[in-house]
C-alpha cells in the first residue's frame, strides 16, 4: 500500500516537473526575433544603420535591421511585425533627415512612449549638410553615408547610446567605434586615389535618384539624377528631356541604375541618349545582400558591408568614367 502511494506521488511529481518545463519551453520558445537574456535588443533601419550597429554592438546587442537589400527607405512602410519589434526593443537607431519619409509618424510615437530611439545623422552638424537643389520640402539632404568622412560622425551616437543602456559594455563599444572610425578614415583615402584615374572633365555621375550629392561633393563629381531627392516623387517628361539633352551635350560615356529603383526610367534615358548604362547597379539607399563577395581589382570586398558596398560603388564608377 505504502509502496503504490509512493509510485503514485512520484507519478504526480514527474507529471508536474514535466508540465513546468514544458510551459517553460513554450514561453522562451515564442519566435519574435528577440534575443534571449543579456542582450540588448535593438531595432535598426536601413542597411547602413544595421551595419555600423552591428559592428559597435558586436556580441553584447543583438540587432533586428527593418530593411534588406534593395529596399528603398524613402517609401518604406511598417509592416505589422515590424510594429511588435520596435515596441519590444530596448533601443531604436534609424537614419534621419527624413530618408525613411514615410516611418517618421511611428519613430516619433515610439520616441515619445518609450524613449531610446536615435537618429544617427543627428550627430552630423548641419554645416556639413547639403540643402537639397530642388526643395524637398524643407529638408537636408539624407543620402550622408555617401561622403565616408561625414558619415564618420555618426558613430558616437551609436557609442554614446549603447554604452548608456549597457555601462557594463562601454570600453567595447567605444573600441569598436574607434575601428568603424579608422575603416572609414582607410576607405576615404582609397576612393580618393581611385577617383584620380577619371579625367577631371569626366567626372559626371547621372543615375537613378538624387542620393549621390555628398558623395560627388567629396570627390569632385558633378551629379545628376533622374528622380530628386526622395524616390516618392515621380520624374516628369521635361525632367527626362533635360536630363538626355545634358548628357549629349556633356559627352558622357556611362550612367547608372540604383539597386533600390525601379531601373526602367534610367534605361530609356541612355537609350534616348544614345549611352552605355553600366551593367553593375550602384548602392545608393540599400547596400548588397550580406556575403554577396567579389574579388575586383586583386581585392575581395563583401556588397554586404558598408565598406564593400562604397568599394563596390566607386570600382563601378571608376570602370564606367575613366
Ligand atoms: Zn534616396
Amino acid at each position: 500500500m505504502i509502496k503504490k502511494l509512493c509510485i503514485s506521488l512520484l507519478v504526480v511529481g514527474v507529471l508536474i516537473g514535466g508540465l513546468a518545463w514544458l510551459l517553460k519551453n513554450e514561453a522562451d520558445g515564442v519566435n519574435d526575433g528577440s534575443p534571449d537574456g543579456e542582450l540588448l535588443n535593438v531595432v535598426t533601419t536601413t542597411t547602413m544603420v544595421t551595419d555600423m550597429v552591428k559592428y559597435i554592438g558586436g556580441e553584447r546587442v543583438h540587432v533586428h535591421g527593418l530593411m534588406g537589400a534593395g529596399v528603398d527607405p524613402h517609401s518604406y512602410q511598417v509592416t505589422f511585425k515590424d510594429t511588435a519589434a520596435l515596441k519590444k526593443a530596448n533601443l531604436v537607431f534609424y537614419s534621419g533627415h527624413h530618408l525613411e519619409g514615410k516611418m517618421q509618424d511611428v519613430l516619433e510615437k515610439r520616441k515619445e512612449s518609450k524613449g531610446g530611439v536615435f537618429a544617427v545623422t543627428d550627430a552630423v552638424d548641419d554645416a556639413s549638410l547639403l540643402k537639397p537643389q530642388e526643395e524637398f520640402e524643407k529638408y537636408y539632404d539624407p543620402h550622408i553615408w555617401g561622403n565616408p568622412s561625414t558619415w564618420t560622425n555618426c558613430v558616437d551616437e551609436v557609442v554614446d547610446a549603447l554604452s548608456e543602456a549597457d555601462p557594463e559594455g562601454k570600453d567595447e563599444y567605444v573600441g569598436r567605434g574607434e575601428q568603424y572610425r579608422k575603416q572609414l578614415t582607410d576607405l576615404h583615402e582609397w576612393i580618393m586615389s581611385r577617383v584620380a584615374e577619371i579625367p577631371a572633365g569626366q567626372r559626371v555621375l547621372v543615375t537613378s535618384h538624387d542620393a549621390f550629392f555628398y558623395f560627388g561633393k567629396a570627390y569632385g563629381f558633378e551629379v545628376r539624377g533622374l528622380q530628386g531627392i526622395s524616390t516618392n516623387s515621380e520624374s516628369g517628361l521635361k525632367d527626362r528631356a533635360d536630363l538626355v539633352a545634358f548628357i549629349k551635350q556633356r559627352g558622357i560615356k556611362m550612367i547608372f541604375p540604383e539597386s533600390s529603383v525601379n531601373k526602367k526610367g534610367i534605361e530609356a534615358v541612355a537609350e534616348e541618349a544614345g549611352v552605355k548604362v553600366s551593367e553593375h547597379e550602384l548602392f545608393s539607399d540599400a547596400m548588397g545582400e550580406p556575403g554577396d563577395t567579389v574579388t575586383l581589382h586583386g581585392e575581395t570586398y563583401d556588397k554586404g558591408t558598408y565598406v564593400g558596398m562604397m568599394k563596390h560603388n566607386v570600382n563601378t564608377i571608376v570602370d564606367g568614367l575613366k
